[in-house]
């Protein structure tokens, strides 16, 4: 069987000595072993190690040399990145120099004169080994691009800090570059490790005047575990600012996530929440920076015990679909026209839990899908129920999530709910958000399209929070826009909002849909709204969001308005 040590070429060493008679003695040991190479002071040696810096396993230096001693060599290989790692044995004859050179760096010595052959065989054998030992970890600790330590290693030595000196008390800080796959994507790979290896240069500027270590975890990801900073922002800024310089063409924004050392919290949790912290941040190019505290922390528990106990909430029944009316104040006095179906979360710990604390937060995992379907059928069922109650149809709007656009069987339920119901296809209104739109356009323009091709009437809600231009707006599929609660806050006092809203109902016009307003609250907004010809109006001013017993009050008293304009 051939060993690979014997297929490999053999390790090169360097014999340094200003004696023939010594050089040749080692070389006499070693020359069956290794290829050896000879330089007869510290000057050629050097020459020799910077020739062969890739290929060299060991050096073997003679101290005492003219023109350049051995502690020369020593010092300059020990100051020199490229150099360091190649281990050094030095020869001496003189006992006081072993100290001193163990001291700058040396890995061994051999004295003078040499006796046994095995004792300098078996010595260089294993300091060769230890050192190819050493660099393996080395490469395995460090991530190359940056140099900072890898992922494992990190961790390990962020627990031995931590479990070793507690004094240290160190934060942890999580830095993530916006949008990095686009950055790759548009300016080529070289660019993106260009950026990466610039960061981390700027890190390890940074721990060279602070304490702690960092590592790259993955792709753009730094983590780094630091002395508390008195300024999170001026760091930031400091690693931004070295970004920024790197192209004047290209837009490259950090965000970072802070959370400070806690007692008890080890670092693999402290990291953790610092990437919570810094996930929080994404795309906000306003603030990018978060520092975990313990109002983030409660509502991390709370969103965490909300994924929980949906399932026992589908099964058990907890959701309430409310109904907030809209009306029409085209007529005099304003006509109930219809409404619009908005859940409530009833938790028998945590009381009525408002949509805004859930809705978002399942909408981010698609979990919303379950909720909505919940809410789609039992709006159906109601419609179907006051129908047959009262002989009056009063249509629903339902609340339609970006991601159920996505599901493929989103047409397939959507008309069983009207068959299964018996209603008409107009008797349920879609809302669907004006940002899930602008999202993959033609996929949702696609969907949306049929839906309405079937008779669905389609609203488009909180119209004016996204980012639809005019053009775009003559290709979207809807019949209702609802204009976003934010233009009418301040109708009364702003002039530029009285504007904005003018606009957006010439734009209505000018589209041929009808505009609801939403989130009216005051006589004055609803007589702007009258004058500039607005439709509908959804809003405190007429009704909150009522569970349908309270509901039935309102289609009572139409039905008795109607009677009385009958008469
Ligand atoms: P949205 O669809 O724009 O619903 C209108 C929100 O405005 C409702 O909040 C409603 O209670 C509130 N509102 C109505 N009139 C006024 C007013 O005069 N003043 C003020 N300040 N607020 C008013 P709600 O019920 O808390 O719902 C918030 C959001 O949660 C909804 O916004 C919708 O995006 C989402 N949502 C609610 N129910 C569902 C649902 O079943 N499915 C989905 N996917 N989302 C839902
Ligand atoms: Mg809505
Ligand atoms: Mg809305």
């Amino acid at each position: 069987m051939i060993r690979s040590k014997q297929i490999q070429r053999p390790q090169l060493v360097l014999v340094v000595d200003d004696h023939e008679i010594n050089r040749d003695a080692i070389g006499v040991i070693l020359e069956d072993d290794y290829e050896v190479i000879y330089a007869e002071n510290g000057k050629e040696a050097l020459e020799l190690i910077n020739t062969h810096v890739d290929a060299l396993s060991l050096v073997l230096l003679d101290l005492m040399m003219p023109i350049m001693t051995g502690f020369e060599v020593l010092d300059i290989v020990q100051h020199d990145e490229r150099l360091k790692s190649i281990p050094i044995i030095v020869l001496t004859a003189d006992k006081s120099a072993e100290l001193e050179a163990l001291q700058m760096g040396a890995a061994d010595f051999i004295t003078k004169p040499f006796d046994m052959p095995e004792v300098i065989l078996a010595r260089v054998g294993r300091i060769i080994e230890l050192s190819e030992g050493r660099a393996l970890i080395n490469a395995a600790e460090h991530d190359r691009m940056t140099m900072l330590y890898s992922r494992n290693f990190f961790f390990e030595y962020a627990s031995r800090l931590y479990h070793y000196h507690p004094e240290l008390r160190f934060d942890a800080v999580v830095i993530n570059i916006e949008q990095f796959h686009s950055i790759n994507a548009l300016n080529g790979r070289e660019f993106g490790n260009e950026v990466l290896r610039t960061l981390g240069d700027e890190i390890r500027c940074f721990l060279a005047e602070t304490d702690g270590i960092a590592s790259r975890i993955e792709a753009d990801r730094f983590e780094i575990y630091c002395a508390k900073q008195p300024d999170y922002r001026a760091m930031l800024a400091r690693f931004q600012e070295r970004v920024n310089r790197i192209s004047p063409k290209v837009k490259i924004q950090l965000r970072m996530g802070v959370k400070p050392w806690k007692e008890g919290v080890d670092p693999v949790l402290l990291f953790d929440r610092a990437r919570t912290a810094c996930n929080l941040v994404r795309g906000d190019f306003q603030n990018p920076l978060m520092i975990y505290d313990e109002e983030l922390r409660h509502k991390e528990l709370m969103n965490q015990r909300l994924l929980n106990d949906l399932l026992t909430a589908t099964v058990e029944q907890h959701f309430r679909v409310y109904y907030q009316p809209k009306y029409n104040i085209k007529c005099n006095p304003p006509r109930l026209s219809s409404a619009e179906a908005l859940i409530r979360w009833d938790h028998p710990e945590l009381g009525l839990i408002s949509p805004a604390k859930f809705v978002p937060l399942f909408e981010g995992n698609g979990l919303i899908g379950i909720v909505d379907s919940y809410v789609w059928q039992e709006a159906a069922r109601q419609v179907a129920e006051w129908k047959e109650k009262y002989d009056f149809v009063l249509p629903v709007s339902v609340n339609i999530s970006r991601s159920d656009v996505f599901d493929p069987t989103l047409e397939e339920r959507l008309i069983s709910l009207v068959e299964d119901n018996r209603l008409e296809y107009e008797n349920i209104k879609l809302e669907v958000t004006e940002s899930a739109y602008t999202d993959n356009a033609k996929h949702v323009l696609d969907v949306i399209g049929r839906l309405r091709g079937l008779g669905f009437e389609i609203e488009m809600d909180d119209f004016g929070s996204g980012y639809s231009s005019l053009n775009m707006l003559s290709d979207m599929p809807f019949d209702v826009l609802k204009m976003d609660m934010k233009f009418i806050r301040n109708i009364e006092n702003s002039e530029t909002d009285r504007r904005l809203v003018s606009l957006i109902l010439d734009i209505a016009r000018y589209l041929d849909v009808k505009v609801v307003a939403e989130g009216v609250e005051t006589e004055g907004q609803l007589e702007i709204l009258k004058n500039g010809s607005c439709d509908l109006v959804q809003g405190y001013y007429f009704s909150r969001p009522l569970p349908p017993e309270e509901f039935e009050k309102l289609i009572e008293r139409e039905i008795e308005l109607a009677s009385l304009r009958k008469e």
